[in-house]
């Protein structure tokens, strides 16, 4: 077992959950948190729904640095007044803030598989996507080469018709 699933007794460490619990390295250390099903699946997507984790209020003060490290880049994501205050109110020790900050980049770009994507990959598309302001439908099987990543996780830009667009991640899979 590993060492946070015994430090958490098998329970979410966000959210106190007990569905599906594994332990997730916070990276880019090693450490890792235990962490439910629902909260693992919002920590690697790209719209956390801020209701779920209103947990944070209490988990938020863990005295484990992972925790805090999540719960504080978590915090930073969710659009609601309440986690912006919560996050001030937080005290990081300096080497736990570098720690959060580190891969300040957010979550992993990753396919509609999970599998990492990274610039320059080549994708293709899994379904019509209508690209909206170019007045054509990016078809399905469509081969897209040498793929850009943004800001965004849940976005990357490509070329379709010499035509430079972005494309949901959810909806390509990496070539
Ligand atoms: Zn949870």
């Amino acid at each position: 077992m590993s060492d946070a699933l015994e430090r958490s007794g098998g329970e979410c460490e966000l959210c106190g959950s007990n569905d599906g619990v594994e332990a997730v390295p916070v990276a880019p250390r090693p450490d890792a948190i235990a962490a439910c099903a629902t909260c693992r699946a919002q920590l690697a997507g790209t719209a956390p729904d801020a209701s779920h984790w209103l947990c944070l209020q209490g988990s938020a003060w863990s005295e484990v640095p992972a925790v805090q490290v999540v719960a504080w880049r978590m915090l930073g994501r969710l659009d609601a007044g309440w986690a912006l205050e919560l996050r001030d109110q937080l005290w990081l020790d300096d080497d736990t803030l570098a720690w959060a900050k580190d891969a300040a980049t957010g979550p992993a770009v990753v396919d509609c598989n999970g599998t990492p994507l990274a610039d320059g990959d080549t994708v293709t598309l899994v379904k019509d996507l209508d690209v909206k302001g170019a007045g054509f439908t990016a078809k399905r099987g469509t081969v897209v080469k040498n793929i850009r990543l943004g800001d965004d996780p849940g976005l990357v830009e490509g070329r379709v018709n010499n035509t430079s667009i972005y494309l949901k991640t959810e909806f390509i899979k990496r070539a």
